[in-house]
């Protein structure tokens, strides 16, 4: 039996009365896949629930925070111990540096770090410095990599913006979005040009190693060298954006992966552990640009917030247990098989791109290197096939251009069912 949804479309139209589309962010409205959202009740392990009652298998996991799946015990009780504490201060506190710590062992590249609420800010901040240090003002950014909202980004972004009607967004003077020359994935002649064009002018270099909001797009050997080397070169800032990557592909990343080192990083999500954290990290000499030590500007009332603090040092401590991410990288493997297996059994093309635990089904049979190649996919398959899986109680994102992503809380079980669901679900599209 299919599902219903009664209760998430009610629901729905009464948020749309008083909240922009019923959302607080775009992607949630499911406009990637012509249908309506579900609202959720609740979470636990692998399972998320909604209003109707209905039960899915979760491989959107909060955009990818939640890496031992929803309501984890051990997480909760961190949260519940530091709130009896207090929720916020707005002043130092020991937990902050705690964090810092163990961010610092796991990624060698960050000497020194700041504590944000979310992605945006982090980046935000790392285009700052990058500017400050170099005191030049041009960004190289990538055609399908998102960075969250911040304005000078918002040119040629994926995740909710791949959808998006106009390419950027509107209420961005042109002023700030010219500073951002905008180059294909995986196109190393393409970085060199845009040195050329802007000679002694580029700041930065912003990338995610691992693009995961164009859906998953794996960098091309020696790419990732090779950009680290223009960098050196042009003496400009290398900004790698892991808010995806960072502790979720490797315990220190996609650059202990490729072993590149940039000389920024921006985290999110599973430095959160569910909770608004995120940071911006990396040479000291860089970091130590920020106020109050040196003249770039940043704050934030509940930058480092106690809360959020004790749910990523439970989630590290979790994570960097012998073994883990050999679990998420099995299970990311088994999954992609089964679908890969599925699609061939249905007599559908299918190009899966993975890496550990996030990876993301392109209906297609080339290869997928940038944003381009993303676009040229099935797009309608896909989204027809997101209809049947929320029926049938599957939950993925709901847009072509994002990752799956499997938690540790998945079991082969969850797999499984998945797999088989998903062959019925292509069998019937085909017939
Ligand atoms: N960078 C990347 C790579 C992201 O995936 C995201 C969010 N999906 C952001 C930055 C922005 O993070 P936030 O939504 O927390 O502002």
């Amino acid at each position: 039996m299919d599902y219903e949804f009664s209760k998430s479309h009610q629901a729905w139209l009464q948020a749309c009365r008083v909240l922009p589309g019923g959302v607080n962010s775009p992607v949630r409205a499911f406009g990637g896949v012509d249908e309506k959202p579900i609202v959720i009740a609740s979470g636990k392990g692998s399972r998320l629930f909604d209003i109707d009652g209905n039960e899915y298998i979760d491989y959107v996991g909060s955009w990818g925070p939640l890496i031992l799946g929803h309501a984890d015990p051990r997480i909760l009780a961190a949260i519940h111990s530091a709130a009896e504490k207090g929720t916020t201060f707005g002043a130092p506190t020991q937990a902050e540096t705690a964090l810092a710590e163990r961010i610092l062992q796991a990624i060698p590249s960050i000497q020194k770090i700041r504590m944000v609420s979310s992605g945006t800010e982090a980046v935000m901040t790392a285009i700052r410095l990058a500017r400050a240090h170099t005191g030049r003002d041009y960004i190289i950014k990538m055609i399908g990599c998102y960075h969250g909202h911040s304005d000078c980004l918002l040119v040629a972004a994926g995740s909710g913006l791949a959808e998006h009607s106009t390419p950027s967004s509107a209420g961005v003077p042109r002023a700030f979005s010219e500073k951002t020359i905008v180059v294909p994935y995986n196109d190393v002649p393409a970085i060199e040009q845009a040195f050329e064009d802007h000679h002694g002018r580029v700041a930065g270099v912003i990338l995610e190693p691992v693009a995961a909001n164009m859906g998953v797009v794996l960098p091309d050997a020696g790419y990732l060298k090779s950009i680290r080397s223009l960098c050196d070169y042009h003496n400009t800032v290398l900004i790698f954006d892991e808010v995806i990557t960072g502790f979720r592909i490797a315990y220190g990343g996609a650059q202990q992966i490729y072993g590149i080192t940039p000389d920024l990083t921006c985290l999110g999500k599973i430095i959160g552990g569910g909770l608004p954290a995120a940071a911006v990290g990396g040479k000291a000499t860089v970091m130590d640009l920020l106020s109050p030590l040196g003249p770039v500007y940043q704050a934030g009332t509940l930058s480092g917030n106690p809360l959020a603090m004790a749910a990523a040092i439970a989630t590290l401590d979790i994570l960097r247990e012998k073994g883990t991410y050999q679990i998420l990288d099995e299970n990311g493997k088994h999954l992609a098989d089964g679908i890969r297996d599925a699609a061939q059994k249905a007599r559908i093309p299918v190009t899966i791109n993975r890496i550990g635990s996030i990876l993301s089904v392109f209906f297609t049979d080339r290869s997928i290197h940038n944003f381009a190649d993303v676009q040229s996919t099935n797009i309608g398959l896909f989204k027809r096939m997101f209809s049947g899986l929320i029926r049938k109680g599957i939950y993925i994102a709901p847009s072509a251009y994002e990752a799956m992503f499997v938690s540790l809380a998945h079991t082969r079980q969850d797999i499984e069912k998945t797999v088989e669901i998903v062959y019925g679900v292509l069998d019937a599209i085909r017939r």
